[in-house]
């Protein structure tokens, strides 16, 4: 059996005793999630398995070994986030559900946030709950592409540590694909792995009459980025791997870096990109567009 240390620091009632209930069903090696989750569906929830540790609780439909590897792999990504982007802020308690069966996780998807798309891999929303507490639920499905998804989700949690709901949506979703393919080595996160999958995407889309240009980009609201998902994620890697690899001086000491610095202060997300990138637009559309149809998977 293994030692579990609770180091949910929140201030709810609620949640220190739901870390009380958890630990001390894992000591009596009891994995069935047996308190009601907050916000309603606990019937597709109730019999799943039950880990928590660190900043997780994770349940998992397919049996305790996946809900504690996902609860160690989930804990050792938050670290490598915080160490990466240099940020010690208090990370609250956040909920991991892993689905072994698709038609559930689709229903689960449909019922909690109302998400339908049948290529969805996995999301992150905010909850609330029944003591108005807010905290983060990432949802997956257990498949070959499980850990980068939870890199993926765990990433949009991690961003909101960083930056609130301000995030231009073209760099959280770009980056959380960046950190789709990091891995840890040596205790430090080893980025920049690229997916050739999305790389022959992104290469199709900037050599098609229906590429993007960057100003398109990283000036489109929410709604307009995910009606065109098909074009904006690989763009969004893209660009992303570009800014973040192109840069001698890589991060934390890079323009990214900065760019970063700039939306916590405030400052307009587009303003900001060209003067930390280029203010020469064409010259930084036609850079990026040969970086990325050289680039090798
Ligand atoms: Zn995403």
């Amino acid at each position: 059996m293994f030692i579990l240390t609770i180091m949910w620091s929140c201030k709810s009632k609620r949640m220190f005793y739901l870390a009380g209930v958890i630990t001390a069903r894992l000591w009596a090696g009891a994995a069935v999630l047996a308190d009601a989750p907050p916000v309603g569906a606990q019937d597709k929830l109730n019999a799943f398995h039950e880990v928590t540790g660190g900043h997780y609780q994770v349940l998992a439909q397919s049996g305790q070994t996946a809900a504690f590897e996902v609860n160690r792999y989930m804990n050792l990504m938050l670290g490598q986030y915080s160490k990466f982007f240099r940020n010690w802020s208090q990370k609250h308690p956040a909920r991991v559900v892993v689905f072994e069966k698709p038609s559930h996780f689709g229903e689960y998807a449909q019922h909690v946030a109302g998400l339908s798309h049948h290529n969805l891999a996995g999301f992150c929303h905010r909850r609330t709950d029944t003591d108005g507490v807010q905290y983060f639920e990432l949802v997956a499905c257990q498949n070959q592409d499980l850990y980068p998804v939870l890199a993926h989700e765990g990433f949009h949690q991690f961003i909101y540590y960083e930056l609130g709901n301000i995030t231009p949506i073209w760099l959280n979703e770009g980056m959380a694909q960046y950190f789709e393919t990091a891995e840890v080595v040596n205790q430090k996160l080893r980025v920049g792995r690229v997916s050739r999958k999305k790389l022959l995407q992104a290469q199709s889309i900037l050599g098609s009459v229906h590429r993007l240009s960057i100003e398109q980009l990283i000036s489109m609201d929410k709604p307009t980025f995910y009606r065109q998902a098909s074009r904006t994620y690989p763009l969004a890697w893209a660009l992303t791997h570009y800014l973040m690899e192109q840069d001698p001086r890589r991060y934390p000491n890079g323009a990214v870096q900065k760019y970063i610095r700039d939306l916590q202060r405030g400052r307009d997300p587009v303003a900001c990109f060209w003067t930390r990138f280029g203010r020469d637009r064409e010259k930084l559309n036609r850079l990026f567009a040969a970086y990325v149809m050289r680039l090798q998977p």
